[in-house]
């Protein structure tokens, strides 16, 4: 396939391998699950294909960045149903419901399906290209920038190459709700953004605000070990779950004990436990004790709003229930200080004595130039202060909409518009892509090869593969890696002219270091059958430590609330909707919320004292503002939220993803106000503070635990609700 010319390094790097381990030896393969005999790769799949009997073909989720393995039931050449794939250590063969929906986004009628200009014509691929060619010429690498979501594996390294071609260093990578300050707190306290994290081992487990059975980090793996936790397989017996966050999360709602601490106080608390613990006869470092000193149980407790008795319970099973573990999430770092308390907790982890039994060294494929690049909300400012000062000609977007979800303090969609020209990489004329000059289109996950390394790896680390469980749906859909290598063919035709595709590119790179990849002795079909087969390649780990570096935490003093905006806006990531891009499936808003049960809209959630004192019944309409722009929709009425803070889940609120998106709630991201993590530079997304106001309108909320009022949950009914929003404050 090489031609002689070629050169062995140049051709190693445009794979993607140079510099690398590629001498690893491999660990060899996974078996494939139970009915071996019809997982099998779809390379061969018309031998197979017995009508009426269905063939599972192996792949890598892409609905989220977990990298979980799926297993795709597929029916006469139609996809049909997804399953986790056994042979992933990461979900072991199971798979979330944001997961299953990945059918959904396949089949979504929504999809844009032909290349086109912002106008809407309809263009060929080779005059679409051709206008990013035009486009770049005589545009310097300084006035090229590419925005994306999280990336890794080879996708990653061809926009790298793509770049370095360009002569731009303006590759940006945006996650709206990363745990981007968590990763450099841990950064610091353990030499490792992302320890693996064993909850299995541990007999209590207390967690600062982080959603793992939900929607933080790796929720399906976290479900796994959390299972093992509660019968007690690696732990001795029934593993205690204590919560503490001031905004019930799914798991908030599994634990023992879910204690609402006053918003933002998750490093009060921590250092308070510390004291606590040392109190207690704990051995606690003498810089460490003397720096928690003033944290005494009176205060802490004044602070927080948790009781003393509960702070020294807390204190006397931590110190009891040994190993425990301790886990700061979203709930904790959302705020100016997020990267103090998340310091705070990783301490108490340290003097728990934790780090080497629940929090080990990660396992790491051993493969640097694979890894994920995963992103915060810097990546969005940087991208944004670039774009306002009118730095950037040419703009492209995969993977990323932020037009959606950037606070309106940015003016992101202003700033966009000084760039002159735009194309986005797309699989829906989502509100980034409804601003772009070009619009290429997307093949689903379900029809394009890749490779996706995840960022939280389990036991084994492990390459996810991506391969098509079907035909494309559309004839002028293309897979990110095909356009993008198209657009290098454009700078270096030379150095890529032995790829056809991205298949080709993709089978060349995981089949050149099949030595490092246990396929030792394999011939190159052999080797990359087994790859498809398996849908997943294990790595074996690089080496990776863990340093437990116990360092003082200073936390700033609590800062007055404006009495202007009383309450503080608790943003939930739902562990559907995440940042919004899966808004357009109509299971997930069919899904009910795991703790609401609501579908088919946003809510305000707040808690029965907050709303007496508002007079706020549930279904009122009401209006939650902020000094940076306001939302309206129904309230909630809930015990399980601070009566200090109000909440409103992220996802909704589209204007243009499509008929089963537009409309729908509210999009509370553009309400958030400019505060940052002062260390790490991140949006605290928890630090924004509103006013609420009735607007004098009430529905019924639409819920599958039945709703006050009546009714219960339902596309139809819910739709009609939401389109008419029946005014019951005429009818009660
Ligand atoms: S956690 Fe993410 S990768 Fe895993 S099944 Fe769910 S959506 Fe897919």
């Amino acid at each position: 396939m090489i031609e002689n010319e070629f050169n062995r390094r140049d051709f190693l790097k445009v794979l993607g391998w140079s510099g690398a381990a590629v001498a690893v030896s491999g660990c060899g393969f996974t078996s494939v699950q139970d009915g071996a005999e019809t997982v099998v790769s779809y390379v061969e799949a018309n031998e197979y294909m017995v009508p009426g009997i269905g063939v599972y073909f192996n792949s890598t989720c892409a609905q989220c960045d977990a990298g979980c393995g799926i297993s795709g039931k597929v029916r006469e050449g139609r996809v049909l149903k997804l399953e986790g794939n056994a042979a992933s250590s990461i979900n072991r063969g199971r798979l979330c419901g944001l997961g299953q929906a990945g059918v959904q986004a396949h089949y979504n009628p929504d999809r844009v399906t032909e290349p086109r200009t912002g106008k809407g014509e309809k263009l060929d691929w080779e005059k679409a290209l051709g206008q990013v060619k035009e486009k770049l010429t005589g545009v310097s690498g300084d006035e090229i920038a590419f925005l994306t979501g999280n990336l890794s594996g080879h996708l990653k390294v061809l926009l790298g190459n793509y770049m370095d071609a360009l002569g731009s260093k303006n590759h940006y990578v945006y996650d709206a709700v990363a745990p981007a300050v968590v990763r450099a707190a841990n950064k610091k306290a353990y030499g490792s953004e992302m320890p693996a994290l064993r909850l299995d081992k541990a007999k209590v487990i207390v967690s600062f605000g982080a959603d793992f059975l939900g929607s933080w980090v790796s929720p399906v793996n976290f479900s796994q070990q959390y299972a093992q936790f509660r019968k007690g397989v690696n732990n001795g017996g029934r593993g205690v779950l204590v919560q503490i966050e001031p905004k019930m999360t799914l798991t908030g709602a599994n634990a023992d004990r879910w204690i609402p601490a006053n918003p933002g106080t998750e490093g009060v608390l921590a250092l308070g436990l510390i004291n606590a613990l040392g109190a207690a006869g704990v051995s606690v470092p003498s810089d460490i004790a003397a720096s928690v000193s003033a944290y005494g149980v009176d205060r802490v407790s004044k602070e927080t709003g948790v009781s003393a008795e509960q702070i020294q319970k807390l204190a006397t099973v931590l110190k009891e229930r040994s190993p425990s573990l301790v886990i700061a999430g979203g709930g904790a770092e959302g705020y100016a200080h997020g990267s103090q308390n998340a310091a705070a907790v990783a301490l108490l982890n340290q003097v728990l004595g934790n780090v080497g039994k629940t929090v080990e060294a990660p396992s790491v494929v051993p493969f640097p130039q694979l890894a994920p690049t995963a992103g915060g909300t810097t990546g969005l400012k940087a991208f944004n202060d670039g774009l306002a000062a009118g730095k950037f000609k040419v703009v492209f977007t995969l993977g990323a909409n932020p037009v959606y979800s950037a606070p309106a303090f940015m003016k992101l969609s202003d700033n966009l518009k000084k760039a002159s020209f735009k194309v986005a990489l797309t699989d829906a004329i989502d509100e980034t892509a409804a601003q772009a000059d070009l619009v290429l289109p997307l093949d689903s996950a379900m029809e394009s090869w890749g490779s996706l390394v995840a960022e939280y790896q389990a036991d084994d680390a492990q390459i996810g593969i991506q391969q098509p469980l079907m035909e494309r749906l559309y004839d002028n859909t293309r897979s990110a890696g095909d356009i993008l290598l198209s657009l290098v063919k454009q700078q270096k035709a030379d150095d890529y002219k032995a790829f056809e595709d991205y298949y080709a590119y993709l089978r060349g790179a995981v089949v050149q270091a099949k030595g490092a990849l246990g396929g030792a002795g394999m011939d190159d079909d052999e080797f990359w059958n087994t790859v498809l087969s398996n849908g997943i390649v294990k790595t074996g780990n690089a080496s990776s430590s863990l340093r437990a570096s116990a360092a003082a935490v200073a936390l700033p003093a609590a800062v007055a609330a404006d009495s202007a905006f009383p309450l503080r806006l608790l943003p939930y990531v739902q562990p559907s909707f995440r940042d919004g891009r899966h808004a357009n499936l109509p299971w997930l808003q069919e899904s009910p919320d795991p703790l609401t049960t609501i579908v088919w809209d946003s809510w305000v959630e707040m808690h029965p004292r907050t709303a007496a004192k508002l007079g706020v019944v549930e279904g009122d309409i009401v209006e939650v503002a902020s000094k940076s722009g306001s939302i309206k929709a129904q309230a909630y009425i809930f015990p399980g939220i601070h009566p200090d803070a109000v909440s409103v889940p992220f996802g909704n609120g589209h204007t243009t993803l499509g008929r089963y998106a537009n409309g729908v709630g509210a999009n509370v991201f553009q309400m958030l106000d400019p505060v940052f993590d002062q260390e790490t530079g991140e949006l605290a997304i928890n630090e924004t503070h509103v006013k609420i106001s009735k607007v004098g309108q009430r529905v019924i909320v639409i819920k599958d635990e039945g709703a006050a009022g009546g009714s219960q949950a339902g596309k139809k009914i819910a739709g009609r609700v939401a389109s008419n929003k029946i005014d019951l404050s005429k009818e009660v």
